[in-house]
């Protein structure tokens, strides 16, 4: 292997049912920015049976090249098929670096992928940076989520990483934009496809929004006691149309489904607005609203850390504070 012959940065453009993953399109930006410092190019690599969407979503989310495969045998995500073609085109083309989004099919593409190629892989990172000799500098929490290690690559290509949805903010889209694309033909055969999707059952979680898209998301944690205050919880979630989360305290206490959860072994998520109620702050919860634009805290205990990183703070019963919000919040929304 000769490590300089790879070049540009590849991102994964994960598809369902026809629909674009939005965490493509958060790693195109990222995925651009980085390559902009090594003075290479961000390619989506699009997989599917029909890849129309993909292939146009990534050209106006800033990819400046597309590589697309398309093929009956890749209607559904398969490990098996998926990673074939990934290995062939890495074969083929020699990528520098492959940013995956860390979903479950992102995470098991990543390490097949990975271990083919016999390179590094970086799972869940949280940040991504480009360190002094232009090796990527992967982020990720490590012993228990208590420090942030940054993990390189140094010594084999192509580099790879999977990225929490919501770590990065997509680009504003521009139809208008142009892009090559490089439609490649990688047949997998139908018996080197070990897994069939037989039925697709759709997981929503309590608040019936997915909290990794919620614009607002409302949380809950120890402080809520029970899970029927989850009610009141999604009462003020409903009124900004938005979701309901939970730290873990209140995941693993059974009051809320697990998909809920944010935080290091939770979701990553990113809204305009995190309304974070009875949730101290633990480190491994707050690594996974960071990326929010504003954060507000209710929480009993002045000292709480949440304050240490909340826009708007109040101390207070969440019990008292949260019906007047919901007045309030809805007389604003009526006028
Ligand atoms: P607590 O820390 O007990 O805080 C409850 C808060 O509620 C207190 O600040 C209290 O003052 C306040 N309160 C009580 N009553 C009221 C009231 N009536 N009104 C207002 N405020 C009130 N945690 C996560 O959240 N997500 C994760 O993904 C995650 N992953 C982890 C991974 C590992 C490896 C480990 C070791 C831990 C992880 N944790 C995670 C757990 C984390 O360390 C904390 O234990 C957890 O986040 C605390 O949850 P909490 O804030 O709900 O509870």
């Amino acid at each position: 292997m000769n490590i300089e012959d790879y070049k540009n940065v590849w991102v994964f453009i994960e598809t369902a049912q026809g629909e674009v993953k939005n965490v493509g399109l958060e790693l195109l930006n990222q995925g651009k920015k980085l390559a902009e410092a090594n003075q290479e190019k961000v390619i989506a690599v699009v997989i599917g049976k029909n890849n129309d969407t993909g292939v146009k979503s990534a050209i106006a989310y800033g990819a400046d090249g597309v590589i697309c495969v398309e093929g009956d045998e890749y209607q559904d995500f398969s490990a098996d098929g998926y990673a074939n073609v990934m290995v062939k085109l890495c074969e083929k083309y020699l990528p520098s670096v492959i940013l995956v989004g860390a979903t479950n099919n992102g995470r098991d593409l990543a390490s097949k992928v990975a271990t083919r190629l016999q390179t590094g892989l970086t799972a869940d990172c949280t940040d991504l940076g480009v360190n002094g000799d232009g090796l990527i500098a992967w982020t990720r929490p490590a012993l228990g989520g208590n420090i942030m290690a940054t993990i390189l690559c140094a010594e084999r290509k192509p580099q790879m990483g999977t990225i929490r949805p919501g770590v990065f903010k997509k680009a504003q889209p521009d139809a208008t934009r142009t892009a090559e694309v490089i439609n490649e033909e990688i047949k997998t055969p139908t018996e080197a496809i070990r897994t069939k999707i037989i039925e697709i059952i759709k997981a929503v979680g309590d608040s019936g929004t997915k909290i990794e898209e919620a614009e607002v998301i409302v949380s809950g944690g120890r402080g809520i006691e029970k899970p029927e205050n989850f009610a009141l919880l999604k009462e003020l979630a409903d009124v900004f149309g938005g979701a309901v989360g939970a730290s873990r305290v209140a995941v693993d206490a059974g009051w809320i489904s697990p998909l809920q959860q944010v935080g290091q072994t939770g979701k990553t998520v990113g809204p305009k607005i995190y309304i974070a109620c009875g949730i101290s702050g633990a480190v491994q919860h707050l690594v996974g609203i960071s990326s929010s634009e504003t954060i507000i805290a209710i929480n009993t205990d002045a000292d709480a850390p949440i304050f240490e990183v909340a826009d708007f703070g109040v101390v207070g019963d969440l019990f008292e504070v949260i019906p007047v919000l919901i007045e309030e919040f809805k007389k604003i929304k009526a006028s």
